[in-house]
């Protein structure tokens, strides 16, 4: 299937998911993550009208924007180490997995402006995943007062390997009144008002439970499925 006949499936799933949520298709950004495909189908999601591109490694980013330029808006995804940041920081528009202050302090010493991160919360508390936990997130965000060029525009998380629907939407829900303590504390440096949550296999929960960025690898840009 083309990359624009699944766009075209997944906008009708967003729209879906908006209505059973009473949500604003709008608010919705599409992230179409093409770390395992070429710069070719990567310019087929642009060509079907896909703004966003995410990538979760540093030599994968570089070798697609080499091609494709500011064309698109990137997005770094993946668990950044710090002696990379330099090689990403001056081409992506948010990056996702801030979840140390190591690489906090790299971010802020790197930025020539302003850079929007989202903080990664590890919410289902699986070992193999990067991230803060929930406890963690919320002094972890105040701590980042000091730093003038990081401003966290929202949380990041991924959802346990479960097919149960109601861990995934709890892993959610979670993330949502994180995001809601964040706004309570009212930061002038942390807005906070992505959630990025929801890849192919469970955007349509993500997105009933408020995600404004979901990472679609897989079901939008995949070869197959
Ligand atoms: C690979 C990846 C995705 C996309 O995964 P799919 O299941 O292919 O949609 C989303 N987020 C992150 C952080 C990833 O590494």
């Amino acid at each position: 299937m083309s990359v624009a006949a699944k766009y075209e499936l997944i906008k009708q799933k967003i729209n879906e998911a908006c209505l059973n949520s009473a949500r604003n298709p709008d608010e919705v950004k599409v992230i179409a993550v093409t770390k395992y495909v070429s710069i070719q189908r990567a310019n087929e999601a642009l060509e079907a009208g896909v703004i966003n591109l995410g990538e979760n490694r540093d030599e994968g980013l570089l070798q697609k924007w080499e091609v494709l330029g500011d064309k698109p808006t990137w997005h770094y995804i993946g668990s950044l180490q710090t002696r990379k940041v330099k090689n990403i920081i001056n081409i992506v528009e948010y990056i996702h997995s801030l979840d140390r202050i190591s690489l906090a302090e790299e971010i802020n010493k790197r930025a020539e402006h302003k850079m929007k991160c989202l903080v990664q919360v590890n919410v289902s508390g699986e070992e193999s995943k990067h991230g803060l936990s929930a406890e963690e997130a919320l002094p972890f965000i105040e701590s980042l007062r000091k730093f003038e060029y990081i401003s966290v525009v929202g949380l990041m998380t991924m959802a346990p390997l479960t097919n149960n629907e109601s861990q995934i939407r709890e892993c959610f829900r979670k993330l949502r009144e994180l995001r809601e303590q964040v706004q309570a504390l009212d930061l002038d440096f942390a807005p906070c008002t992505e959630l990025s949550m929801g890849m192919s296999n469970d955007y349509g929960i993500a997105i009933e439970e408020g995600a404004t960025m979901v990472r679609i690898g897989t079901a939008l840009v995949g070869e197959d499925g």
